[in-house]
């Protein structure tokens, strides 16, 4: 029998009871000191490689761990420091390139491929010089740590192609200057640091790049062969794992097998593709880890399929190693911890620790063969594949009568009928307002049965009534409701919809301490009643401004939650779709006249390569006019979505047919509005005039500058005035300060039109 070996590329960092926030967030409200925090985080990274060790993982990694982000890790790494930091050292610099600090702005966020993970955008400019602490780097110590508790590990860094392609240029750099410009000098910081990690005796590095996964031009694939031959060439190394994730990376995997890496690790489950071009790609030599468990799902590995798959590749490859698809960061940590999932639905289900055991799992099935663990992968395969009690037969019914026939008049006349409403540059918000103590007690007293239903409403009646009353104070011209209610706009909606299941520990990073739970799509989704109609309409009685109804939409139903892969995820929208489409012509025939559908996630799920992208496009928009198309010409459906690089889909917005878009627009300084108004984009925009994500409140300057900025490309009365995303992580402090200087820069901009 040959070697099989497992590993997974990664494993959650947050802790089985969210120890890392708690702890993050005690030091920065100055509860506890650095030290504190230093030894929180070395808990968690000695359980997890525990864990995993005593799982049975043959090769574990390690600098998986970070205390925010692992893109800024590097950043940080390789000295890739702002200027504007430069005041700061230690874990104050560090999460004040995070999240900013009184006057100074943070690295940009942004999506991490095609996932709900944010990273934060390393800034590079000719001047930047790289370095690494070499012996004393986190890479090197993080080894050492685990080798104290007697577990051998794979450091895992970030690969310098994909650290420059994910980066982008500082404002000052030149106009010409493209981060991949610094490539020799990043390599140099490289070359240092495999130099210290071969003298602490590490074995193997993982480096990862997932920026294979999207396509690459041939000025890309040939630095990735220059990284890799130099790299591959150095006399004093650990052996180079170089590991792709998210989809197939195609041609460079001939470029990568003509290099001297030592390993490669492929995504077979979203890069399915790769498995048949393994034999052709020369890699005879190398150790090729084989992700066939699904480190993006939340669904049990069809082990026998996994098994076939891996036995094709023996005969092709050096050394077969089992392992994940990607790290486990973007799964639930433990299925042991949710006692209460639907009859049948658990057994289908496998989070990280369970992961883990599959892959060991499949680890011994190939090495000891099938007999050996027989009754494993009987249990194992009688809970894979479609369920019963999945099919609606009454939505299956509607949609196919529906068609695909769905569409309003056209947007000139629309905004025709609609214009004249409101003032010049409107102001409103994005929906939510700050998710206070003491809405999440009430929340706590409703779940622990301290208070019931009729006591809940009235509190959060209590809550609605004060938010209109600041925003009728402040000034604001659209108002909302708050969204007190909602714990979290995908979850509120997954636990008012057949179809959906919820978790009760199923925590995922999304961005720093933000850790979301995704519903689980298992089943036909429908609405067995309205969802948020008497929340909007109790809003619109206690003011005389208009109240905007606020619903999440069918795209982020989907890319936030996990979602069943028995049928296309285009069907799937459409179910979505039709249950928004009615709750929105309940909100109408109540009176509500602005309705905002939320699609942050609009671009998240854009497939990563071009060529997928268009049937994506398809049937994204087609859900969204399904589910926004039922309503009179004179209700103004809003969108909102946040995420920077916007050009690339500006014809999707367009085609949703919304009156107005609010977009995520200020930590990347209005560029979005110029690219929308040169791709001819005419209806109502609202670019964000202050990031929400920081706690710093912008000044009325600011805000007046950004908006005198965005009226260069776009009319006042297309003009809409936002901060960019919903207020809930923020506190009223904040928020209270930052939207009267929104409204006073409006004023100002109103009276010089
Ligand atoms: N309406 C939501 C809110 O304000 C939108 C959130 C989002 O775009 N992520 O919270
Ligand atoms: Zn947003």
């Amino acid at each position: 029998m040959e070697t099989v070996r497992t590993t997974v590329l990664g494993y959650p960092r947050i802790g089985a009871r969210r120890e890392l926030k708690r702890a993050t967030e005690d030091y920065w409200a100055g509860r506890i000191d650095a030290a504190a925090l230093h030894q929180a985080a070395a808990a968690l990274r000695r359980d997890t490689w525990e864990t995993l060790r005593d799982a049975g993982v043959d090769l574990v990694p390690s600098h998986t761990f970070s205390f925010y982000d692992h893109v800024l890790d590097h950043a940080e790494l390789f000295g890739a420091v702002p200027r504007r930091f430069a005041g700061l050292d230690g874990l104050d610099r560090y999460f004040a390139m995070a999240r900013g600090t009184e006057g100074t702005a943070p690295l940009e966020m942004t999506k991490w491929f095609d996932t709900n993970y944010h990273y934060l955008v390393p800034e590079l400019g000719p001047d930047t010089t790289f370095r690494t602490a070499g012996a004393r780097s986190r890479p090197v110590t993080e080894y050492e740590e685990a080798a104290a508790l007697g577990v051998t590990t794979r450091p895992v860094l970030l690969g310098p192609l994909s650290f420059l392609l994910l980066a982008k240029p500082a404002v000052d750099a030149p106009k010409d200057f493209r981060p991949l410009d610094l490539l020799g000098p990043l390599l140099d910081a490289y070359v240092g640091l495999l130099d210290g990690l071969a003298d602490a005796g590490v074995e193997w590095v993982q480096l990862d790049e997932p920026v294979l996964a999207a396509d690459r031009n041939s000025a890309e694939l040939s630095a990735l062969r220059t990284v890799y031959d130099r790299l591959g060439s150095l006399a004093h190394r650990p052996k180079l794992m170089v590991a792709t994730y998210f989809g197939p990376i195609g041609p460079a995997l001939p470029v990568l097998a003509g290099t001297r890496v030592d390993g490669l690790a492929l995504d077979l489950v979203a890069g399915a593709a790769d498995a048949d071009r393994i034999a052709a790609a020369g890699l005879g030599d190398r150790t090729v880890v084989a992700g066939l468990v699904d480190g993006r799902n939340v669904w049990r590995t069809d082990l026998a399929r996994a098994m076939s798959v891996a036995a094709s590749l023996l005969g092709s490859v050096g050394d077969l190693v089992v392992g994940t698809s990607c790290s486990l960061l973007h799964v639930p940590l433990d299925l042991t911890l949710e006692p209460d999932l639907p009859d049948g639905l658990r057994d289908r289900l496998a989070f990280a620790r369970q992961k883990v055991d599959e892959v060991v799992l499949l680890g011994r099935a190939l090495r000891e063969g099938h007999q050996a663990v027989q009754r494993e992968l009987a249990a194992a395969s009688a809970a894979t594949g479609t369920a019963e009690d999945t099919v609606d037969g009454r939505v299956r019914a509607r949609l196919a009568s529906l068609g695909t026939g769905t569409s309003r008049r056209d947007y000139a006349e629309r905004a025709r009928l609609q214009a004249g409403a409101l003032p010049p540059l409107p102001t409103t918000t994005i929906g939510s307002f700050p998710q206070t103590a003491r809405i999440r007690r009430a929340r706590a007293d409703l779940r622990a049965g301290r208070i019931d239903q009729a006591a809940y409403d009235t509190r959060m009646r209590g809550e609605i009534d004060e938010i209109i009353a600041l925003q009728e104070d402040i000034g604001l011209d659209v108002l909302v409701h708050g969204e007190p209610e909602r714990n979290d706009m995908v979850q509120y909606f997954a636990e008012r919809l057949s179809g959906f299941a919820g978790t009760s520990h199923g925590w995922v990073q999304s961005y720093g301490t933000r850790y979301v739970r995704p519903p689980i799509l298992y089943a036909d989704v429908a609405r067995p009643r309205p969802m948020t109609v008497e929340w909007t309409t109790y809003a619109q009685s206690r003011t005389g401004k208009p109240v905007k109804g606020m619903l999440t939409g069918p795209v982020t139903m989907l890319a936030w939650s996990f979602v069943r892969d028995d049928q296309q995820l285009a069907e799937t929208a459409r179910q979505v779709a039709l249950a928004l489409r009615d709750e929105i012509r309940d909100l109408e025939a109540a009176g509500i006249r602005y309705i905002q559908v939320d699609e942050p996630a609009l671009r998240e799920l854009l497939p990563l390569r071009a060529a997928d992208q268009p049937a994506y496009v398809d049937w994204a928009v087609g859900a969204f006019r399904l589910a926004t198309s039922g309503v009179a010409e004179r209700t103004q459906i809003h969108s909102h979505m946040c995420y920077s690089e916007f050009g690339e889909i500006v014809d999707t917005i367009d085609a949703l047919d919304a009156d107005v878009t609010s977009v995520e627009a200020a930590r990347s300084r209005m560029e979005l509005v110029t690219d929308l108004a040169k791709a001819g984009y005419r209806r109502g925009i609202g670019p964000g005039v202050y990031d929400i994500h920081s706690p710093r409140v912008p000044t009325v300057a600011e805000i007046e500058e950004a908006l005198r900025l965005a009226l260069e490309a776009v009319p006042p009365d297309r003009l809409w005035v936002n901060p960019d995303c919903g207020l809930k992580t923020r506190t009223y402090a904040e928020v209270e300060p930052a939207l009267r200087n929104l409204v006073e820069a409006t004023r100002r901009v109103r009276a010089s039109l």
